[in-house]
Parts: C-alpha cells; structure tokens; sequence
C-alpha cells in the first residue's frame, strides 16, 4: 500500500466487536484479572490501554518500526526515549534540535549524569569527530526549526551504526507520510503528534517508534516507569487526526511553496528559508530522503521594525507557537521557541530579530498572499 493508504487502512480501520468504523475509548484507570491467571493483556491503564494500543501499533506501521509508544506530550516522549540512558553515557545532539529537547538534555539529564556534545549536523563529519568510548546516543532533527536546516539523515545514520551508537530522529516536521527515518537507518523515532499528526491544534501528544522489539522494551520500561501517558481521548484526537494527514499535508505544502516562492520575490523580505525552494542549500538532500518540503518555513525582513509591523498586521495568521495545524500560525523565533537562547548564540545560529516562521494551514493560497501582501505593506 503507498503512503495515503496506510493512514487508512492501519489494521485498526473497523472495530471488531461491534463493526464500528475507528477505535472506542475505553475510558478506564484499571481492569478486571477474573481468575488472576495472567493470561490477560491489560491490568492497569498506566501500564497499557487498549486506546492507546491501537495508537502506537499505527505509529509504528507508519514508520515501518517494531514497537510504538505513545506518551502526554511530545517532550514526554523525548524525555522517555532518552530515559533509556545511563548516568555516565554521552549523547551527540544537532545544536539546533527543539528548544525543550535542547533544555532537557542541557538541565534535566545533565544533571543525571548524561553528557552531551552539540554539533552542526549539516557537517556528519562533526559528528564523526564527537564520538567518544563512551558515546550512546544520537539526536537528529530534519529538517531543522527555525532555519529549516537539512540533515543528511542516511550519512549521519551511517556513521551511528558504525559506531554502534543509538540514533533517534525528530520526525514531527515531516511525518511518516513525508519522511520515514526508520528506513533511512534510525533506531527510533520521536513526534510531537501535537503537529501535523494531531493536525487541528488542540490536543498535546507524543509518540516514539523503535527499530527493533529489543529498543521497544528499553522504551516500554521508562514509559510504564515514568507514567508520562496520554488519556484515551487525546490518543482517539491524534488517530482522528492521522486519517486526514494525506491531503492535510498535501494542501499545506502546496500552499506553503507558493507563499515561500511569494515571498522571495517581495522587496522587504531579505530571505526565506524552506527546503521546496530552489537554491535553498539542502534541497537536494531533502528531496532524496523524504517525499517533500513539507508546509513550515521562515523568512527574515529586512529591519527589527518590518517583522513586529508584519506580526502585528497579519489578520490570517495567529502569533503563536506551535506548528502543523489547519490554521496558518506565524511565531516570532527569538521572543518565543529561542527567547532562552543567549543573544550572542541565537546570532551566530542565524536566529535574528527579523525571522519570522510560518506554518501554513489550509486557508486559501489567494487570501493568505493577500493578507500577507497588506501586513508586509
Ligand atoms: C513541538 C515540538 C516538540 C515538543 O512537543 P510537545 O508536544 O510540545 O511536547 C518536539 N519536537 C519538535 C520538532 C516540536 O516541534
């Protein structure tokens, strides 16, 4: 089956015990053991529900993984996943992975005993150079936020399998339908399901997706351990949400390549950054691992004043963070996601006071190019 129907046809399309079309929410906390011989699936909803399941063995069809896991949020997932490391263990980090992935490993886990190197993943060279006897763990994200960096994910995988290091990749910008790391040569895989998988913006969620049965386990055990579930209603949100992703991200993307090619051509943009356009320097990367640019790119004004006036005049954009919803969301980098980041650092990332970043919904290209024609006037 090719990518858009997998979405649908997920082993979980009808119920069977009552034919329904989807999966029912078994809103329970605990469950009955009847003659306490061990034979049954569930005992307690921390532990595993039967919601949820159907949740993370989609996940983990659509990444073409072992075993998926499905966690509160997606920090909660990447906190997990990581959980599988030990006091003493390194880990190399792209340096521009997610602001909170960034946090948890630079406080959290720091302070737990896990070291960790940042690098430029655009160089794998980089990484080739940060590995240590003691180096565990490999943490990718492709394409980048907020500068929509590209990653060579089969040489960077490469270099991980050699080394005998466990690579995790932050999926959330791409999906599945997108982008299957796994296949590229990932051990795990992590989302926001927040984003596009969630899709509507309004549910928190997260989900990671192994390799292999063996990693499975290692991430089963901190995610029983941890207790960093979702709810059976949020999961049954990010399910609903996944049977829509196809033409979702089909649309946004198409939307998203003609508002970026916009853009580019208008006289108070100095430069946009998303991996559909050309010249953008890790195109043909992108193009050869994934199957799209994808609906999220940025772009730099050319004054401080340009970019608040902009925010401040865009009427179909909400200012937010937050990313992969049916409405366009426009955030401003360095008062939000990096606004932790010292100055001196988000300059040399190249993350200014005139970067704006877009995620772009499903209104209409027309009205979107009108609307930012006005607020950029
Ligand atoms: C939002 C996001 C996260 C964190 O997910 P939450 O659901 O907000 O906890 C992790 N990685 C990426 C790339 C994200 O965009």
């Amino acid at each position: 089956m090719n990518r858009g129907t997998l979405l649908i046809h997920n082993g979980h399309e009808i119920e069977p015990l009552s034919g329904a079309l989807g999966v029912p929410i078994i809103q329970t906390s605990t469950f009955d053991q009847g003659d306490l011989s061990g034979h049954q699936e569930y005992d307690y909803a921390r532990s595993g529900n039967p919601t949820r399941k159907a949740l993370e063995e989609i996940i983990a069809g659509l990444e073409k993984g072992a075993l998926g896991y499905a966690f509160g949020s997606g920090i909660a997932a990447i906190a997990s996943v990581l959980g599988i490391f030990s006091a003493g263990d390194h880990i190399i980090a792209a340096e521009d992975i997610y602001g909170g992935s960034w946090r948890i490993l630079n406080t959290f886990y720091k302070r737990w005993g896990l070291e960790m190197t940042p690098v430029d993943a655009r160089d794998p060279d980089q990484i080739r150079r940060a590995i240590k006897p003691h180096t565990k763990g490999l943490f990718l994200e492709t394409p980048s936020n907020p500068l929509l960096k590209i990653t060579d994910l089969p040489a960077c995988l490469g270099i991980a399998q050699e080394a005998g290091i466990i690579s995790i990749v932050d999926n959330t910008f791409m999906t599945p339908y997108l982008q299957r790391p796994l296949e590229l040569g990932a051990d795990i895989v992590v989302h926001s399901a927040t984003k596009f998988l969630g899709g509507h913006s309004d549910v928190i969620s997260g989900l990671a997706v192994t390799k292999t049965e063996a990693l499975g386990k290692r991430v089963y055990a901190v995610q029983n351990s941890f207790g960093a579930v979702p709810g059976p209603w949020d999961v049954w949100l990010v399910m609903r949400g996944i049977k829509t992703l196809k033409v979702r991200m089909d649309a946004q993307e198409a939307t998203a390549r003609q508002l970026a090619a916009w853009l580019q051509a208008h006289d108070t943009v100095k430069q946009v950054f998303y991996p559909g356009l050309a010249g953008h320097p890790g195109r043909e990367i992108n193009e050869a691992q994934a199957a799209g640019a994808g609906a999220v790119f940025s772009f730099k004004t050319r004054t401080k004043e340009q970019a608040l006036r902009f925010l401040g005049k865009v009427e179909l954009a909400a200012t937010a963070v937050s990313l992969g919803g049916v409405e366009t969301i426009a955030s401003y980098p360095v008062k939000m996601s990096h606004a932790s980041v010292p100055p001196a650092e988000r300059e040399r990332l190249g993350i200014t006071d005139t970067l704006i970043r877009i995620s772009v919904g499903l209104e209409d290209p027309e009205d979107l190019i009108a609307d930012f024609a006005q607020a950029l006037q």
